[in-house]
């Protein structure tokens, strides 16, 4: 048996995913589980839940909610609706995601209870080589000017990988799906305020002309929150994908018009065959016991999944449940479990197809216990080692930690069939590459890879190699009880603060029962293996002394999740969206 269990396939006849994870839990001698419980549901912030019987949708802007509620309605699958959901997104949310970018897609099919998790993360082209983001010295370039340039940019990864997910899931004719954004492309929509902060906050956009004629008046002055905006280069760009499928933007005028931006410099850092060669794949589902659940996420070449099911392993090694969630025992715990997680994640994770990548060890109930038995509850471990593994197919490469700063939208639908869809997108950094061609901006994902290829005489995992994916931090993520049955689907943005932001999510409704606006609208703490963050402005800051009484060096920061969470809870669910965004769930 291998440790990583594997749900393509599985039948409830056949197979159970509890059933297998109590078997690994007896060979790793785990400690007994606790009776189940349900999860108890309290209410949330007003105006943060909405309750539905048969649908949900939770999505980081209305109209992305509403198009992809509409689809449902006309009998579209999860995927019909996500389609719909991500084209309106990449229009009223172009700062997050959209079709020049990359996602990772998690998927339930709740007729045949079978959980896949899809792969469009953008790829490094076949030119780029481990010293694309090093000087003439063999420094690493400055982290804006490398996001900034055309070969920061990724061959693009959502509309094959939305491809592949209809051609599997698809209920409703794929042209069908392009409507919402392109009626609303063409006939406009007010700014929202998310993106009118963001135009206003980064000059820099005005240096590419299409995205400068279209964020910013004549004069140059940021358009504000509300002024109607319409994108008809959008709707166009939409058009030719909606009649002849996703190939319309992998060849054709699309697909020069990406080559003209990305290679704009002189230097072919991305070609036509980049773009007609890129596949989305099939990657393994990752689950993992927390508490009396199934906690599923995807693995490489995302680091999100194993390092949330890294921390939630070390936790459960832990009783959170008797302890204050608004406590410095209980928000320790979490952070050094964190560390531990991060600093596993920097040394071994990047993409699999080209590193070997630990990741059933990394996730073995026994190594994780270990790893819980480093933390004090009287002081924090300071910076945190990663595993050493003894087995001598493991390489165990050098790391480097990099800036990865912050978008992205994740989303989570559910269909009346019980198929869920939770889905991360990215353009990585707010505006990707600033780079807009066709009514829509081309990812700087590249910038997810290590600068530099190599520290201390050995390589990194995750540098830069001609067709591989850079390490992301994304975490779509779902949540299984012991009859198999989905209690929770969430995710957010926030770069590699999205590993915490789930991780917290997922402990505050789990172990205290907090409902998902609760959950999405909780103070965070977070630990990437550095100094301990608090959310500013939170009644978390309250923990200060506390934490650094335990040794933690504190530092307050903006924390802006954008968490999606659906809960399902006696036939109903229950969606939230966080309001540190302009998302909105809606149930019907
Ligand atoms: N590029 C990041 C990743 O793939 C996401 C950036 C963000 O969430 O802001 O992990």
């Amino acid at each position: 048996m291998t440790d990583d269990l594997r749900l393509r396939g599985a039948s409830p006849g056949s197979f159970t995913l509890w059933g297998v994870l109590m078997l690994a839990c007896l060979l790793a001698s785990c400690a007994a589980q606790p009776a189940p419980q349900p999860i108890l549901t309290e209410s949330g912030p007003a105006g943060t839940e909405a309750t539905g019987r048969h649908f949900m949708v939770a999505t980081a802007d209305p109209a992305a909610s509403e198009a992809a509620l509409a689809i449902l309605r006309q009998g579209g699958s999860a995927v019909d609706a996500a389609i719909a959901a991500q084209a309106v997104l990449g229009l009223v949310e172009p700062q997050s995601s959209g079709i020049g970018g990359g996602a990772f897609l998690l998927h339930w099919d709740g007729v045949t209870r079978k959980l896949s998790a899809l792969d469009g993360r953008e790829t490094a082209p076949k030119n780029a080589r481990p010293d694309l983001f090093l000087d003439a010295d063999g420094k690493p370039v400055d982290f804006i000017d490398a996001a900034l340039s055309g070969r920061s940019v990724g061959v693009p990864g959502v509309l094959r990988v939305l491809e592949l997910a209809h051609r599997r899931e698809g209920r409703l004719p794929w042209a069908d799906l392009f409507q919402p954004a392109i009626a609303l492309a063409e006939s406009g929509f007010a700014l929202p305020p998310q993106l009118a902060h963001a135009i206003a906050g980064d000059p820099r956009l005005k240096n590419d002309p299409e995205a400068r004629a279209y964020f910013f008046d004549a004069a140059g002055n940021p358009r504000p929150a509300g002024t109607l905006l319409r994108n008809p280069a959008y709707a166009e760009t939409l058009r030719a994908i909606a009649a002849r499928g996703a190939d319309a933007f992998y060849g054709g005028p699309i697909a020069q018009a990406i080559l003209a931006e990305v290679n704009d410099d002189g230097i072919q850092h991305m070609s036509a065959m980049d773009l007609l060669d890129y596949r989305a794949r099939e990657r393994d589902v990752l689950c993992r016991p927390y508490r009396v659940y199934a906690v599923c996420s995807t693995g490489p070449p995302t680091s999100g999944g194993i390092a949330l099911l890294q921390i939630l392993g070390i936790l459960r090694n832990f009783d959170l449940a008797p302890l204050d969630p608004d406590g410095a025992p209980a928000l320790h715990l979490i952070a050094e479990a964190s560390r531990l997680a991060f600093a596993d994640r920097d040394r071994y994770v990047a993409d699999a197809d080209f590193a070997r990548v630990p990741t059933a060890k990394l996730l073995e109930a026994s190594y994780l216990k270990a790893r819980a038995g480093q933390i004090r509850s009287d002081r924090t471990l300071g910076e945190a080692r990663p595993g050493k593994f003894t087995d001598p197919m493991i390489v165990a490469e050098a790391s480097q930690r990099q800036v990865e700063p912050q978008s992205t939208t994740h989303f989570v639908i559910v269909d009346s069939a019980g198929d869920i869809v939770s889905m991360t997108s990215s353009i990585e950094m707010g505006f990707g590459s600033h780079r807009m061609v066709g009514g829509f901006l081309l990812n700087n994902q590249l910038t997810d890879f290590s600068f530099l290829p190599a520290a201390g005489g050995r390589l990194v995992a995750n540098r830069i190699e001609p067709g591989k994916r850079p390490r992301s931090s994304m975490a779509p993520a779902i949540v299984f009880d012991q009859d198999n049955n989905p209690v929770i689907a969430l995710g957010s943005p926030g770069g590699p603060n999205i590993i915490g932001y789930v991780a917290q999510a997922l402990v505050e409704m789990i172990d205290w029962g907090r409902s998902p606006g609760q959950a999405a609208a909780a103070a965070h703490i977070l630990n990437r293996n550095g100094p301990t963050l608090i959310e500013t402005d939170t009644s978390a800051l309250d923990l200060r002394d506390a934490l650094e009484d335990l040794g933690h060096a504190v530092e307050e920061r903006q924390l802006k999740s954008g968490l999606n969470i659906v809960q399902f809870k006696d036939g109903v669910m229950i969606g939230a969206s966080d309001p540190r965004r302009d998302g909105i769930a809606l149930g019907e």
